[in-house]
């Protein structure tokens, strides 16, 4: 099962494409926290992502579409997928559909959590991150079990810089310009599904279950 989370900037992406993938036993495979690692792991992709998302703008093209092929082709990812924060753009998403097809195979649903904007600030404020084991927690809606310190792995969470609301600001006005034509992208495909990012992250999930079966 190959399956895309598309949605805004914080409307909720991460948070359920880990349950997804912890239900239907596919890896979550986000572009952002690849680009994180390699941030924090001072590599040179590293370097050059990270001039794009302190600003709040896309990383190229020419530079994200390869890791995300290199990471599809793994051995984990053969029985499927979900991808959080892949395709941003509608040449991605091309390359995406293009690989796949010389491989015979397909993208199953694009899942649309729709959040407007008025929510997304106040949940990007709140948003604390891992960022070594790409854990995501909110400090009201989804707060860890001792503040300020990832439940999974330990680590000190991070208020992402790209998280502070002038940056928030920009990126939303990039979703809309480059990320939201994907919707009518999916939908003319026919697996686009649309579920309300507004409620409660479980009931969120549950909208994705019956979507999924
Ligand atoms: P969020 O989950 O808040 O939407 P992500 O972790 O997905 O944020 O992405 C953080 C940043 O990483 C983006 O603002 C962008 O700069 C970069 N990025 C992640 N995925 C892509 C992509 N597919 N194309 C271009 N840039 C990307
Ligand atoms: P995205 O990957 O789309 O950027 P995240 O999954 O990281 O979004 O969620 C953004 C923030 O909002 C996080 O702090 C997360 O804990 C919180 N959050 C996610 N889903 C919900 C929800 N349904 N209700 C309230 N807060 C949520
Ligand atoms: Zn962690």
């Amino acid at each position: 099962m190959k399956i895309i989370m598309l949605g805004a900037p914080g409307a909720g992406k991460g948070t359920q494409a880990k349950m997804i993938a912890e239900k239907y036993s596919v890896p979550h495979v986000s572009t952002g926290d690849i680009f994180r690692a390699n941030i924090k792991n001072g590599t040179e992709l590293g370097k050059q992502a990270k001039e794009y998302m302190d600003k709040g703008l896309l990383v190229p093209d020419e530079l994200t579409v390869k890791i995300l092929l290199d990471r599809v082709a793994q051995e984990d990812c053969k029985n499927g997928y979900v991808l959080d924060g892949f395709p941003r753009t509608i040449p991605q998403a091309e390359v995406l559909d293009k690989a796949l097809t010389e491989l015979g195979e397909k993208v199953d649903y694009a899942i649309d959590v729709d959040v407007p904007d008025e929510n997304i600030v106040n949940r990007m404020g709140g948003r604390r991150a891992c960022l070594k084991c790409g854990a995501t927690y909110h400090v009201v809606y989804n707060a860890p079990k001792t503040e300020g310190v990832c439940d999974v792995c330990g680590e000190k969470l991070v208020l992402r810089e790209d998280d502070k609301p002038e940056t928030v600001q920009k990126r939303l006005t990039v979703y809309h310009d480059q990320t939201q034509p994907l919707i009518e992208y999916y939908d003319k495909k026919g697996i686009l599904k649309e579920v309300d990012g507004t409620v409660d992250m479980n009931d969120v999930f549950a909208a994705i279950c019956s979507i999924l079966g």
